[in-house]
């Protein structure tokens, strides 16, 4: 089920939480809204799911305009943070309980209970009662329940923070390939950023109550519009400075850096580059290739086995983060280097954001 969301504006008495939300989710698509805490995520999902109702603004499914609608007038399924399964009852009972709510035939719930017990892998448990299930165990048995009723739109609420995190991947690549198999939309919420570019067609980035960006994880990681989204979809190098105009060139210029863009951008006072540690390097001598190059000094490094990941405190001011090789041993603390990178790999993030 398509989802349009236009222009939602939510107070909880006088305090805004949602400002001017807009966001579209195609049918069958795999949306998350990403976040910090209290950056409004679970308010949005419960204005999606009709448990609270919007200051301003409307809300269409399927093409239908639900703003008005109760909770059991849009098709959802719910799974959230507390599994919320009955603890008296078997992970059957539990599965079959919407649909005995629903009224189904004895011969179609053992149908559509069987087929999610497989779906979830758990055909083994289904005479166990909840706390005699592992979390990940739990969990699945609350998306079994969320999903068996064939709901038009799956919403989940930060549904693995509760797990380790080797169960949060094993549970992540499942909920994939169940929503590859069901082609249901599904709108996740979490604060992790891995497991949103996992999982996801694509991330509503929220902030303070705004979405700053909705994109795919490919572009939020090479084309973040703002410093937050850059700073928040992993790691990355930051200098402010100002874009000028030389003849047809634009020239980006900061108090450790200037060099031409390759995009031709009007002056702009207050412009800011993004440069990923990993497409940096660490060298000892400046290249001698057109490389940018910045002498540093090693600040600290970690060695993680596959990498090295160095701090570098800039000559110019200001630290850099870049990822190194260790083949030839792990750079001392203090000892000079050079953080060099090329040009076209820096992304405008335009102004302040
Ligand atoms: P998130 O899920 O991203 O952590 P929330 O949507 O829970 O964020 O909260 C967004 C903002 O709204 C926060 O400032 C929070 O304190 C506030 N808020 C959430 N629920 C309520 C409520 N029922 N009453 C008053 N303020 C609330
Ligand atoms: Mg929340």
């Amino acid at each position: 089920m398509s989802i349009e969301i236009r222009n939602i504006n939510k107070f909880y008495g006088s305090a805004q939480a949602l400002f001017d939300v807009s966001l579209s989710v195609r049918k069958g698509e795999f949306v998350t809204l990403l976040g910090p805490s209290g950056s409004g995520k679970t308010t949005l999902l419960k204005i999606i799911a009709g448990f609270e109702p919007v200051s301003s603004g409307s809300i269409t499914m399927g093409g239908a305009d639900v703003t008005a609608l109760p909770p059991e007038k849009r098709n959802f399924g719910l799974v959230f943070q507390g599994y919320a399964l009955f603890p008296h009852m078997s992970v059957y009972d539990n599965i079959a309980y919407p649909l005995k709510v629903r009224r189904l035939s004895r011969g179609e719930i053992d149908a559509r209970v069987e087929a999610m017990l497989d779906l979830v892998q758990l055909g083994r448990f289904s005479n166990r009662r909840p706390s005699e299930l592992s979390g990940g165990q739990q969990q699945r048995v609350a998306l079994a329940r969320a999903l068996v009723f064939k709901p038009d739109l799956l919403l989940l609420d930060e549904p693995m923070s509760a797990l380790d995190k080797k169960l949060r991947i094993d549970l992540q690549e499942e909920l994939r390939d169940i929503h590859r198999t069901l082609g249901t939309t599904f709108i996740n919420v979490t604060h992790d950023q891995e497991e949103a570019m996992h999982m996801s067609d694509r991330i509503a980035v929220m902030n303070h109550g705004r979405i700053s960006q909705y994109d795919t994880s490919f572009n939020l990681y090479r084309r973040p519009n703002s410093r937050f989204v850059a700073d928040f979809i992993g790691k990355s190098n930051i200098f402010s400075g100002a874009i000028s105009r030389q003849g047809e060139d634009s020239v980006f210029r900061s108090e450790q850096i200037a060099f031409p863009l390759v995009e031709r951008l009007s002056a702009q006072d207050d412009a800011m580059v993004m440069i990923r540690p990993e497409d940096a390097s660490i060298e000892t001598a400046p290249p001698s290739d057109r490389r940018i190059h910045l002498p540093a000094r090693v600040q600290h490094s970690t060695y993680s086995g596959d990498r090295v990941f160095y701090t570098l405190a800039l000559e110019g001011g200001g630290s850099f983060i870049v990822y190194g090789r260790a083949r030839a041993g792990i750079h001392a603390d203090g000892e000079p280097v050079y953080a060099t990178f090329l040009a076209e790999d820096c992304v405008i993030l335009g102004g302040a954001g």
